[in-house]
């Protein structure tokens, strides 16, 4: 931790974040990943149980690779040779004694640096998940060990509650980006407190999972001390556990009791080393980030929070920077994606991950092109988006049979306008002596005329030319 201390500050808070990386396999056997709603104890082997005289697998290419990538997004570093620690310690999740970390004095972290929204990162390294154990029943599950893990060591350059909550909403954001977050599994951290009244005396909570606890735990933690200075009491440094039925932290041990690790180089596993080659292959996978996204969105007629609505979802941005591509209407694909995607998800009480799943992109994107220039009506996309949500289907050819291709010719629509006052002479009449709502009655009719396909705009513009006519 850096120890500079800054005294103008009211509260100073760092975080230790465990990033759950979204591989297959775990990190040191082919057990695959489980997911919550798996059977405790179904994803286990004599690895990742630590059975005696059991050996790790080679470290997962994967999950390397990707605690490297979130460090290169964020400006750090990689390190090109580093080791696997033994971090000991007598817990029943980690029946081996000991948790394989390239972290502790000996080695370096897998990334050194970086800093993101103004938080420096002192550094990110790989690590394994240990068990899940109940300490109320005794019971284990093993699903959970060898997960890998991505541990950020942040600088204490939190200033409030709000920053962090923003910087951490933001964190996860750029996580989701990169494709390194098991969004299931999410992150959890550790966070240290401080307030000026104590002369900044650390605090640090242990394991604070999701964003909400984090950010109410840091809340819960600054209001506790800044009590405790009021009251004349000291502030002592200690490590506490969050418990969120009650919004409150809970002390686990003091300081003296602080735990020594011993570290030592891990026999089992070979030195990891990074090539360059491997660096700049990875760092050629980091997409435009959130960030940069909003900035070109804002070139567009759209607002803040329908841009907000975009960048959230990088499946929109995909599907929106189709559309730019093609030059199509950036207001209208716009407004189109941050209304309807979300309208028919929420009215299926679902969410982007089930989207991805039905593997519908491609013909989304068909549906904004037929949108952005103008071969549909705004409603038939609508239509079709719901029915195509509902089942997939070729959206090009569903459009030809069901001739839904926009009216483009405006002496039809004359046409038909000119018949539909023909055959309403009363809708003519209430129009002469002031009803102005009457002709509504007429477009109604060329739009059912049309199924729908006419351009209303169109039509009123035809409409006001030839009812003059009568
Ligand atoms: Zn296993």
């Amino acid at each position: 931790m850096s120890q500079d201390i800054d005294k103008d500050r009211d509260v100073m808070i760092g975080l230790e974040i465990h990033v759950h990386l979204n591989t297959k396999e775990k990190l040191f056997c082919d057990c695959k990943v489980p997911t919550k709603e798996s059977e405790v104890n179904s994803h286990i082997c004599p690895r990742c149980t630590g059975q005696p005289g059991s050996k790790p697998m080679l470290t997962n290419k994967a999950a390397l690779a990707k605690v490297i990538k979130i460090g290169l997004a964020v400006g750090a570093s990689a390190t090109k040779h580093t080791n696997f620690q033994r971090k000991h310690y007598t817990w029943p999740d980690m029946p081996t004694g000991f948790q394989r970390t390239c972290s502790g004095s000996g080695t370096k972290t897998t990334t050194v640096g970086g800093e993101f929204m103004g938080i420096r990162i002192e550094g990110n390294h790989l690590e394994e998940n240990p068990a899940a154990w109940d300490p109320v029943t005794g019971e284990l599950d093993y699903n959970r060990s060898g997960f890998p893990l991505a541990e950020f060591v942040t600088a204490p350059d939190f200033r409030s509650t709000s920053e962090l909550r923003d910087w951490l909403k933001e964190f996860i954001l750029v996580l989701k980006y990169l494709d390194c977050i098991n969004v299931e599994y999410g992150i959890k951290s550790d966070v240290n407190v401080s307030v000026k009244e104590s002369d900044f005396s650390r605090v640090e909570i242990k394991n604070v999972n999701s964003l909400t606890n984090i950010v109410a735990a840091a809340d819960a933690e600054i209001i506790r001390q800044r009590e405790l200075c009021s009251e004349g009491k000291p502030v002592l440094q200690e490590t506490r556990r969050y418990n969120d039925e009650l919004d409150e932290t809970q002390f686990m041990r003091s300081k003296e009791n602080a735990q020594d690790y011993r570290f030592t180089p891990e026999p089992d596993l070979p030195n990891l080393v990074v090539s360059d080659e491997m660096i700049e292959e990875i760092r050629a996978t980091i997409p435009e980030l959130p960030s940069a996204k909003r900035e070109k969105y804002s070139k567009f007629d759209l607002k803040a929070e329908d841009i907000e609505v975009l960048v959230s979802e990088l499946y929109l941005t995909e599907i929106f920077e189709h559309a730019l591509d093609k030059k199509l209407n950036p207001r209208e694909v716009g407004l189109f994606l941050r209304r309807e995607i979300p309208r028919v998800l929420n009215y299926a009480k679902e969410d982007f991950s089930d989207l991805e799943k039905k593997d519908i992109k491609e013909e989304i994107t068909k549906l904004i092109d037929l949108l952005g220039s103008d071969k549909i009506a705004y409603t038939t996309a609508q239509k079709t988006l719901e029915k195509l949500y509902a089942k997939k289907f070729d959206v090009e050819k569903y459009i030809n049979d069901n001739n839904l291709i926009q009216v483009q010719d405006d002496s039809l629509i004359e046409d038909l306008v000119r018949k539909a006052l023909s055959d309403n002479p009363k809708a003519v009449e209430d129009h002469k002596s002031g009803n102005t709502k009457s002709l509504n009655f007429i477009v109604g009719v060329v739009m059912r005329e049309t199924k729908g396909t006419a351009k209303p705009q169109t039509v009123n513009k035809v409409l006001a030319e030839v009812v003059k006519e009568f």
